[in-house]
C-alpha cells in the first residue's frame, strides 16, 4: 500500500467513516457510485473489487460484464452532505477488465490516455471551466421549467435564492477541496455560474463530476432544482461551460511568448489551430445531446461559427485578455462546450485535436475581429470562417467520418457513442413537436 492508500484507512478510521463510495462514469457522462464497506477498501486498492458493469452504458460488451473498481486513493473526500455519523466518503474509481489491465470503455482511461500522449511530448494539460446552469422551481408549470428568479447578468438579488444557493454551493465545494475562483448570476432568468480554479485536466474532469452532484444536492436541500441542460428555455441564454485550456511545461506555460501577438506562443498559435481543425469532428463529443445544438446556432454568447478571435465573444475560441503581469496565465478560451458533455472525453478530444496542431506544425487561420454572427454566410465563407454543425445529426455524421476522434477515443468508445446517439437522433425525429402543431395543425 503507498502513503495516500493508508492516509485513506487511517482517515477512515479517525473520522468513524462507515461507507465509501466509489464513483465512476459511464460513457455518456452519468456518475455512477457504489458503495462499500471500509473493511474492503485494502483488497480494493491491491486489486480492485468486483463489479457488474453488463448494463452500464458503454462500459461493457457482454462478455466483459465483470469487472473491477479501482479506487484512485488521491481523490478520497469525505462527503459533507452526508455530514452524519456514521460518515460517508467517496473516491474516483478507475474501470478494470479481471485481468487487471484497464477498461477501454473507462472515460477516465480516455482522458488519461490522451494526457499520456502529452506526457510524452513534455506537456501537462490544465484546464479551468466556467460551469453555467439554471435554477429552478421544483413544479413546473405545464411541463415548463419556472426559473427561480427573473434577475439577469451580475444582477444582486436581495436575499435572492441564486445568492443564497451559491453561497451553500460553494461552501460545499470548498469544504471538498474543490477551490472556486469566481460566481454570478448569468444572463437567464435563474441562472448562474461558477468558475473554478484551474487544475490538471484529470482531476478537474474529476472535480466537475462531483460539482454537478454538489449543485443537484444543494438546490435538492433548498427545495428547487439544478440542470445543465444545454438550452432549457426558448428565447433565453443557453448554459455552457466554457474552458480555458493551457499547456505547461515543467513550470512554464507552454502557451505564453512575450513579444508575440496577444503573447501567444507559436505552441499556443499551433494548439488552437488543431482545435479548430478538428472541431467540425469532435462536436459531438463536447455538445452530445439534441439540445445541445438548439444552443450553439444563434447568439446568446454562444458560438456558432469555427474561428478564433481576441476577446471575441461570438468566436469558439477566445484569447482573453492578457495581463501583462501574469504571463503564466496565458491560456484559450473554448466556448463551444456544454456541461452536459462528458468531461473526460471531452477534455481527450480537445488535447488530442491541439497535440495534432503542434506535431504537424498547423497554421493558425486569420483572426475573426468582427461579431461573426453579423457577417453574412457569403462574407464567412470568404473568410474561411466554416459553421459548427448544426445538429446533433450533422456532428454524428461528421464525427463517423473522423480516424482522428476513432483514434483518440478508441474503437470501443468511439462506436458506443455513435450507436448511442444515432438511436437519439432517431428518436428525436419520430417526435411532432409542438412549433408544428401550432404552425401546422390548422393551417395545412
Ligand atoms: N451562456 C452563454 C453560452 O451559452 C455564455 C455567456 C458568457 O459569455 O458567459 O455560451
Ligand atoms: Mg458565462
Ligand atoms: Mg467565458
Amino acid at each position: 500500500m503507498n502513503r495516500q492508500q493508508e492516509f485513506v484507512l487511517r482517515t477512515i478510521e479517525e473520522r468513524d467513516i462507515r461507507f465509501v463510495r466509489l464513483w465512476f462514469t459511464d460513457v455518456l457522462g452519468t456518475l455512477k457510485s457504489v458503495a462499500v464497506a471500509p473493511a474492503e477498501l485494502e483488497g480494493a486498492f491491491a486489486e480492485g473489487i468486483g463489479f457488474d458493469g453488463s448494463s452500464i452504458d458503454g462500459l461493457a460488451r457482454v462478455y466483459e460484464a465483470d469487472m473491477l473498481l479501482r479506487p484512485d486513493a488521491s481523490t478520497f473526500q469525505v462527503l459533507p452532505w452526508r455530514g452524519e455519523n456514521p460518515g460517508t466518503a467517496r473516491m474516483f474509481a478507475d474501470i478494470l477488465l479481471p485481468d487487471g489491465t484497464p477498461s477501454l470503455a473507462d472515460p477516465r482511461d480516455v482522458l488519461r490516455r490522451s494526457l499520456t500522449k502529452a506526457a510524452d511530448l513534455g506537456f501537462t494539460f490544465y484546464t479551468h471551466p466556467e460551469i453555467e446552469f439554471y435554477l429552478f422551481e421544483q413544479d413546473l408549470d405545464h411541463g415548463r421549467p419556472v426559473p427561480v428568479d427573473s434577475a439577469g447578468f451580475f444582477d444582486h438579488v436581495p436575499h435572492g435564492t441564486g445568492h443564497h444557493f451559491r453561497r451553500a454551493a460553494i461552501t460545499m465545494l470548498e469544504n471538498m477541496g474543490i477551490s472556486v475562483e469566481f460566481s454570478h448570476h448569468e444572463g437567464g432568468p435563474g441562472q448562474n455560474e461558477i468558475d473554478l480554479r484551474y487544475a490538471d485536466a484529470l482531476s478537474m474532469a474529476d472535480n466537475i463530476q462531483t460539482f454537478k452532484a454538489v449543485i443537484k444536492e444543494v438546490a435538492l436541500e433548498q427545495g428547487i432544482f439544478a440542470s445543465f441542460m444545454p438550452k432549457p428555455m426558448a428565447g433565453q441564454p443557453g448554459s455552457g461551460m466554457h474552458t480555458h485550456l493551457s499547456l505547461f511545461e515543467g513550470d512554464t506555460n507552454a502557451f505564453h511568448e512575450p513579444g508575440s501577438p496577444y503573447q501567444l506562443s507559436r505552441t499556443g498559435r499551433q494548439f488552437v489551430a488543431g482545435l479548430l481543425h478538428h472541431a467540425p469532428e469532435f462536436t459531438a463529443i463536447t455538445n452530445q445531446f439534441v439540445n445541445s445544438y438548439k444552443r450553439i446556432w444563434g447568439g446568446s454568447e454562444a458560438p456558432a461559427h469555427i474561428c478564433w478571435g481576441h476577446n471575441n465573444r461570438s468566436a469558439m475560441i477566445r484569447i482573453p485578455m492578457y495581463k501583462p503581469d501574469k504571463g503564466q496565465s496565458t491560456r484559450i478560451e473554448v466556448r463551444t462546450l456544454d456541461a452536459a458533455c462528458n468531461p473526460y472525453l471531452a477534455y481527450a478530444v480537445m488535447l488530442g485535436a491541439g497535440l495534432k496542431g503542434i506535431e504537424q506544425g498547423m497554421e493558425l487561420p486569420p483572426e475573426a475581429e468582427d461579431d461573426v454572427w453579423t457577417l453574412t454566410e457569403r462574407e464567412r465563407r470568404a473568410m474561411g470562417i466554416r459553421p459548427l454543425p448544426a445538429s446533433l445529426d450533422e456532428a454524428i455524421r461528421t464525427m463517423e467520418e473522423s480516424d482522428f476522434v476513432a483514434e483518440v477515443l478508441g474503437e470501443h468508445v468511439f462506436d458506443f457513442v455513435l450507436r448511442n446517439k444515432h438511436n437519439e437522433w432517431a428518436a428525436y425525429r419520430d417526435q411532432v413537436t409542438e412549433f408544428e402543431i401550432k404552425q401546422d395543425l390548422r393551417r395545412l
